[in-house]
């Protein structure tokens, strides 16, 4: 028998399982690595993702073959057919490995392939919580809750744990991480690379090329500063946790102009492809606490662990645990069509304006812009989840199917129905002009709710819980907004429903 490996592009890891299973024979295993052209214009990708990912395959290849592996790299093929076929033929291969993909499409394309070989899936290593564990969880309890889950993830890996206690005596410390950005904070540096041979060559051939036309319409290639290797991406995670993690709790939820990464770990993209394992990253932020307890905030360290030992693997292990249908979920029923601007940034809305201008030159969001600000828009104002969520995935650098359906389809839109969250997460101006700056320099008021300079956050946000009264009230944690909405008077919801379909009809060119 002859084995052969094939690495996916977010597999980059030595130890992920595939390789693994060849580790003791690394010179006589054929490797392969294709970057497929098809596959990176399905959609109009940020054109930084794409760089990101081919450049980190490629350094991928060259740390394999000084491993001593037997490397094949297949660069800007039209699919992943052609070049499997002829290396599996060349190499006389009889059974393809394959660490089994986070994204359900890659495994429908994976078993859709016609190769003259054996193709056998092992399991998914990259995460935490294998995909069976978090279904033995899952099925052991009545409600699926992130936080019950997050416990019994602290406990299995020993993380920030005495004995079974959580350190310091509670669990969850989130209620002292919420400070609107008041005054004049003076923020942290975030670590960035030059982009080197390798990814400058990416760079300029997408540049020439006659195939990311759509692309280039909407994204920024450059300035690209984006790590590209394990050893940079380590750098990145240590320069955190030096730099930002004892600061990370209070302002997680800020939003400040011209401030992209605040207290934020920018390691999304990292985690992502495998170039970081989560287990590494909550050790070494568990072990920093350790090493300055009397100097750092407990709340701090705990929040970016519950981050990635909490949410990353519940969103993980949730999305394999749906239906198939779960992308096409719509519990609103919501029709209505993208904005242009969501793809241009041109709009007089100051807070999605400066959000989209960010997103446009580096493919990033910290959280709360990507929950409270663009995707509680697209819920409030009625988007096809559909179509916001094909946005996000095409916009964002960190984006891929297992954690866009959760995060975009669960989280923001609550288009599953509340498979995910207890309630939508549905904000009017209010929230944003407390959490952000971005109100003091728009054109419309965060407190009018009608009329010429009303916020669209605001007539939006009401006419949604007027539409969906009877939805929402049977979501136990809506009563107290939805007595909110009896507080104001029938004339002026009428106002605001009237305000929010002239609005679809002006921008969208769609009746309300
Ligand atoms: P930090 O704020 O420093 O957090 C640390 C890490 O925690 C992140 O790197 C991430 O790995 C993990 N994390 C935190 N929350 C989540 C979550 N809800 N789901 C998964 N991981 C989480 N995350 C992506 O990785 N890719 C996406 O495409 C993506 N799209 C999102 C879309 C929407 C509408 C929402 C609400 C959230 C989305 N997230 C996504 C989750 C989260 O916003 C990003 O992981 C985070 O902003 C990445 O920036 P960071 O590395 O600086 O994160
Ligand atoms: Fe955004 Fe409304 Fe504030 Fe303007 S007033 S920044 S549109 S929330």
């Amino acid at each position: 028998m002859t084995v052969g490996v094939w690495v996916l592009g977010d597999q980059l890891w030595t130890g992920q399982s595939a390789l693994q299973s060849c580790a003791g024979e690394p010179a006589n295993t054929p490797v392969i690595l294709i970057e497929s052209l098809s596959h990176g214009q399905a959609m109009p990708y940020h054109l930084q993702k794409l760089v990101l990912v081919w450049s980190a395959m490629r350094h991928f290849a060259e740390e394999l073959r000084q491993a001593n592996w037997q490397v094949s790299y297949y660069p800007a093929a039209e699919t992943f057919q052609a070049p499997l076929t002829e290396w599996v033929t060349q190499q006389g291969i009889t059974e393809l490995r394959v660490m089994a993909p986070s994204d359900r499409p890659f495994a429908q394309l994976i078993q859709a392939l016609d190769l003259p070989c054996q193709v056998r899936l092992l399991p998914n290593n990259c995460f935490l919580w294998s995909r069976e564990d978090f279904r033995a969880w899952a099925v052991s309890h009545k409600r699926l809750l992130m936080e019950d889950f997050y416990r019994e993830s602290r406990r299995r890996f020993q993380v920030l744990m005495d004995g079974n206690q959580p350190l310091g005596g509670r669990w969850n410390f989130d209620q002292e991480n919420r400070k609107p950005p008041k005054g004049g904070l003076k923020t942290p540096q975030a670590l960035w690379f030059e982009p080197d041979a390798i990814t400058q060559d990416i760079i300029d051939w997408i540049k020439r090329s006659d195939r990311f036309q759509r692309h280039r319409q909407y994204w920024q290639i450059e300035p690209f500063r984006w790590a590209v290797t394990r050893q940079q991406a380590l750098q990145v995670l240590d320069f955190f946790i030096h730099t930002r993690l004892p600061g990370f709790g209070p302002y997680q939820d800020a939003m400040v102009t011209g401030e992209m990464t605040l207290w934020h770990s920018m390691i999304s993209p990292y985690l992502n492809l495998s170039l970081l394992h989560p287990l590494e990253v909550v050790q070494a932020a568990g072990q920093a606490y350790l090493e300055n307890q009397n100097d750092w905030n407990l709340s701090s360290v705990e929040g970016f662990i519950r981050q990635v030992m909490g949410w990353r693997e519940y969103m993980h292990g949730v999305y394999h645990l749906t239906d198939e249908d779960y992308p096409q979920r719509n519990w609103f029923d919501h029709t209505h069509s993208l904005p242009e601007f969501f793809w241009t940034g041109e709009t007089d809305m100051n807070c999605l304006y400066q959000i989209l201008t960010q997103v446009k030159q580096t493919g990033y969001a910290h959280h709360i812009q990507r929950l409270m600000v663009l995707s509680n828009f697209a819920l409030i104002a009625g988007l096809s989840p559909q179509a916001i969520e094909s946005w996000f995935h095409a916009a964002f650098i960190d984006a891929y199917d297992w954690v866009m359906q959760t995060n975009v389809i669960g989280m923001g839109l609550f288009a599953d129905g509340g498979v995910l969250a207890s309630k939508p997460y549905a904000a009017s101006a209010n929230y944003i002009n407390r959490m952000s700056d971005y109100c003091h320099q728009c054109r419309y008021s965060a407190r009018d709710r009608t009329g010429d300079n009303a916020c669209p956050f605001n007539f939006f946000y009401w006419d949604f819980l007027d539409r969906h009264r009877e939805k929402l009230s049977s979501q136990g944690r809506m009563g107290f907004i939805l007595k909110n909405l009896d507080k104001i008077s029938p004339a002026e919801r009428q106002a605001m429903g009237q305000q929010a379909a002239e609005w679809h009809s002006r921008a969208l060119g769609v009746e309300g």
